[in-house]
């Protein structure tokens, strides 16, 4: 495997792009063998500048949920940019995706169409707010919830003052929550939940049942909103909202990522106890209305609606987790997969740096697959037994290479610090 291009490209991006790259793609944060760029992406592969084709466990970070480049959906994405896409008002197409979605997630009575994750997640809270009229809003510790300043899992650049009212409580702690809700007080406007425990660095965790149910009664009980944060989740885990399969319907629900198999749009979802605040904020985007991705959201949602993807995604995930324990075991390794099997978290077991997740990733990256040393993957419904074979047969051949590496593994000091400043 080479890397020519890529190095080349890597070069002129570090004159001309902050670090060369930035986000949760920035050079520091991914094995340094890790390609940047990418030239192709079909089914469940991607091919990097140079040519070199892997297995996706990435899905562009959970965007990708049929497969890349589907023809049915891209072709209704196309089919709209001919006709019109970003125009001077919304296409009818607007009122249709908005009906289907209201009709499809059990408590959304509305949404409104922005480009991103951030976007949807933060006007959630300024929904709740205007909703409530009330400052307060609880998150969990480490939870993501996008990039904005009052969010940022990174603090440069932003001031204490963008996260005054944003207390915070442990995930699936009952007690936590209580506490927090009750220091926030008659203030509380809203409680933000994701759907599973889905940080980055950590095992994942389902919430209980009891839990959810708790944080619907507690923010019932002060008078306040329950948002449930499904930007990563959506559609992933359920053909609603990820807490119905809990009985726990929100007020509020950020979606985004895979709505559209990869095109860029993304939602808020409300009920009707959350319309008021809905109706007075201003919410808009030079791109928030264009067509063409609504019209590959309304083929994702046929997909959705008449497709075993669920069902599918389940298999083979189940097949992966089942078959990485197995080699891990055969050679004296143990992985910790938690999470739903769709979504799966892959860390090591005595790894607190990580170096042996990376040095597993770089084995497997020269084996044709493309996974995170760090964050959650995601699994697609193009990916066949045979693709998740092929994983799990790379793995076999991973785990001895990395047994020959463990005397001279080091920590990564770029997750060191970004992990500290998650933590911090
Ligand atoms: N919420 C969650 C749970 C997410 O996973 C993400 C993105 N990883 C966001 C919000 C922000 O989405 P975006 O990157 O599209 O702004």
């Amino acid at each position: 495997m080479q890397l020519r291009a890529d190095t080349a490209l890597r070069e002129r991006a570090a004159r001309v792009i902050p670090n060369g790259m930035y986000g949760h793609q920035a050079t520091h944060l991914l094995p340094p063998g890790f390609p940047q760029f990418f030239s192709s992406a079909h089914g469940a592969r991607i091919r990097d500048a140079d040519g070199n084709s892997y297995i996706d466990l990435m899905c562009a970070y959970g965007p990708n949920l049929f497969g890349y480049a589907d023809p049915e959906i891209d072709a209704a994405y196309i089919g709209q940019l001919r006709l019109g896409d970003t125009m001077t008002g919304p296409s009818p197409l607007m009122v249709e995706l908005a009906e289907r979605l209201t009709a499809r997630i059990g408590h959304a009575d509305w949404v409104i169409f922005c480009k991103n994750g951030t976007d949807a997640t933060t006007m959630a809270l300024e929904v709740a707010r205007a909703t409530t009229g009330r400052r307060k809003v609880l998150t969990a510790y480490g939870a993501y919830h996008g990039s904005a300043p009052w969010c940022t899992p990174v603090k440069a650049g932003t001031l204490p003052e963008d996260r005054a009212h944003l207390p915070h409580f442990l995930y699936n702690d009952i007690a936590s929550l209580e506490a927090a809700v009750a220091e926030a007080g008659t203030d509380l406007a809203a409680i933000v939940a994701s759907p599973f425990r889905h940080d980055a660095f950590f095992d994942q965790e389902e919430p209980t049942a009891d839990y959810a149910r708790a944080v619907r009664a507690l923010a019932d009980r002060a008078g306040a909103l329950l948002i449930v944060d499904d930007v990563r989740a959506g559609f992933r885990v359920a053909r609603d909202c990820s807490w119905s399969k809990l009985g726990v319907a929100p007020d509020l629900s950020s979606w985004g990522k895979c709505i559209a198999n990869g095109h860029p749009i993304s939602f808020l979802a409300g009920s009707d106890s959350a319309r008021k605040g809905a109706e007075a904020i201003y919410a808009t985007g030079s791109f928030w209305f264009s067509a063409a991705p609504m019209a590959a959201a309304l083929a994702t949602l046929d997909r959705i609606e008449n497709s075993y993807y669920l069902e599918r995604l389940n298999d083979l995930g189940n097949r992966l987790r089942r078959g990485l324990d197995t080699s891990a075991a055969r050679h004296g390794f143990s992985l910790k997969q938690t999470g739903p099997v769709q979504m799966p978290q892959i860390l090591h077991a005595e790894d607190p740096d990580f170096a042996r997740g990376f040095a597993f990733a770089e084995e497997m990256l020269a084996r044709g697959i493309y996974l995170h040393p760090w964050h959650n993957m995601f699994l697609n419904a193009a990916m066949t037994e045979t693709d998740i074979d092929q994983v799990i047969a790379a793995a076999d051949d991973a785990f001895p290479a990395l047994r020959e590496r463990l005397s001279t593994l080091a920590p990564h000091p770029g997750v060191v610090a970004l992990m500290s400043s998650v933590a911090g």
